[in-house]
């Protein structure tokens, strides 16, 4: 983006699990990031343990981009495995029609709980190619081999890194043929020669999971497809074979991660395929009261349907660190309600008081560098949410306080306000819409003739993101929704947020000026 300095300090540690330590992010390309992030297995409706992932994902991804980095972001759809081939067998249909509902869903409930897309969506059918180089390359490098039953293995005992990332013990490794695993998962205590490349079944070719390959034909291992997808994808975008994040859920160290760094590095040669693993916490739906009220609500539609603001859900997994074990509860859900609701409350107070001259002091310009330094110095630290939702409730109780008096912010105290709460994006849906978009009831005017960049009149600007919008609705309603991703992705650069309504309408709100 422009206005991007050249050269940028970042003060951001994250705890690293492949060294667990602490440690200062130092970006292999200066003043940018690439970040890939383990995407949903489009086999069913992600569940909100997924999405806490995800969440802390995207809080990442906005800190990173609010402390001036460039952030290239992939998030990978796993579209072959062997839960979808049983499913989509089961059902007597293929693997695309099965799976592109869920994807679609899965779309939805991200922009619902308003994570910022990713750059790209790489399905893992889509990078077949790549992913036959990939096994091939390690084959003719001796770190794979076919085994009698046709699909092709990787040797653990050529890769002596195996087991860094998740400490393994060496001893515990099994290799060779007593050794060795097909199915996509297994556990921890089974170590062992996993597989690549899946020699073709029977029922792989009724579902159109099958391709040809010079080792014969069949379909990825789940393992394969985020190494070749972000080996792919980052020599696309000309930034080398070296990660600077991956990220994940604790429940991906083993084997999943471990093996995405053998494939990676012993087809790269490079000591790393990503500098750093960052690993988020499980979350559990427990407590009686939950169980037994909210027995199904697990996914985001769930809780969606039941009501839930996706800015107080935000709060409330904000509010434990992403290291750490969460229970979503019931009466957690409703402190979080109420703190988001009294956010809104100040935020609107905010924005509809007077406004104090620049270059005026007054006790407002204290409060908005301390909110500053809080909120960073929190995040800085190894994403230390729940510490910046509290300056965040400090602040607004000081605010309050000050309009109480008679003190107005200036227009500087707002901005630091409004780009801190759009980094955690915790206030409630209703706050600060800008534009209402109906569907069908849009502008008109077609994406082709809107201009790409925003007019530098504020005014100007907001027409501007609407008509864009509008025109996202009738993408959205043609189900032209690779261009209605575009459009987002184009109005998120411009600093314009679209939030989907459940009633079909959409809102436009002005992130960051
Ligand atoms: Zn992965």
């Amino acid at each position: 983006m422009s206005g991007t300095p050249a050269v940028v300090l970042v003060a951001l540690r994250l705890y690293n699990t492949l060294t667990r330590r602490l440690e200062p992010l130092e970006p292999i390309r200066s003043g940018q990031v690439s970040m890939y992030t383990c995407g949903p297995t489009i086999w069913n409706y992600a569940h909100i343990g997924n999405f806490r992932t995800f969440l802390f994902e995207d809080l990442l991804r906005r800190w990173l981009e609010a402390s001036g980095l460039s952030v290239f972001h992939i998030m990978n759809l796993t579209d072959v495995d062997d839960r979808i081939i049983r499913e989509a067998s089961a059902r007597g249909t293929d693997i695309r029609s099965f799976t592109e509902p869920f994807a679609r869903a899965f779309f939805e409930d991200r922009d619902w709980l308003r994570l910022r897309p990713a750059h790209v969506y790489p399905r893992a059918t889509d990078f077949i190619d790549p992913m036959i180089a990939l096994v091939q390359g390690l084959m003719d490098r001796g770190f794979a081999y076919q085994g009698e039953d046709g699909s092709v293995y990787f040797a653990i005992d050529r890769f002596p890194a195996y087991g860094r990332l998740s400490q393994l013990d060496r001893r515990e490794l099994k290799a060779g043929a007593s050794g060795r695993i097909s199915a996509d998962e297994y556990d921890k205590e089974n170590a062992q020669d996993f597989v690549l490349w899946k020699a073709a079944r029977p029922e792989d070719e009724a579902v159109g999971a099958a391709w040809d390959a010079p080792f014969g034909r069949g379909r990825p291992g789940w393992h394969l497809e985020c190494s070749a997808m972000g080996l792919a994808l980052l020599e696309r975008e000309g930034l080398g074979p070296v990660l600077d994040i991956h990220a994940g859920g604790v429940d991906l160290i083993f084997p999943h991660h471990e093996d995405e760094i053998a494939q990676s590095c012993a087809y790269t040669g490079e000591a790393h395929f990503a500098r750093m693993w960052v690993h988020g916490e499980f979350l559990n739906v427990r407590g009686s009261k939950m169980s037994k009220r909210f027995g199904n609500i697990t996914t985001p539609r769930d809780l969606r349907e039941d009501g839930v603001d996706p800015g107080a859900l935000r709060l409330l997994l904000f509010q434990t660190h992403y290291r750490q074990k969460l229970d979503l509860t019931d009466d957690g859900l409703a402190a979080a309600r109420e703190g988001c609701r009294r956010l809104g409350e100040f935020d609107s107070r905010l924005r509809r008081s007077e406004t104090t001259p620049a270059g005026e002091e007054n006790d407002f310009t204290p409060w908005g560098r301390n909110l500053e330094q809080k909120v960073a110095g929190a995040l800085d630290d190894d994403l230390n949410a729940p510490e910046a939702v509290a300056a965040v409730f400090q602040a607004s109780r000081d605010g309050n306080r000050l309009l109480d008096l008679g003190i107005f912010p200036a227009a500087a105290d707002r901005d630091r306000w409004a780009r801190l709460l759009g980094v955690l994006d915790i206030l409630p849906a209703e706050a600060g819409a800008a534009a209402i978009v109906t569907p069908g009831g849009g502008s008109g005017v077609a994406a082709g003739a809107l201009s790409p960049s925003p007019p530098a009149d504020p005014a100007e600007a907001e027409a501007w993101a609407v008509a864009w919008a509008a025109a996202r609705a009738a993408a959205k309603g043609s189900k032209d929704y690779k261009e209605a991703d575009r459009i987002r992705a184009l109005l998120a650069g411009a600093g314009w947020e679209i939030r989907d309504a459940r009633d079909g309408r959409a809102e436009v709100r002005r992130v960051f000026p």
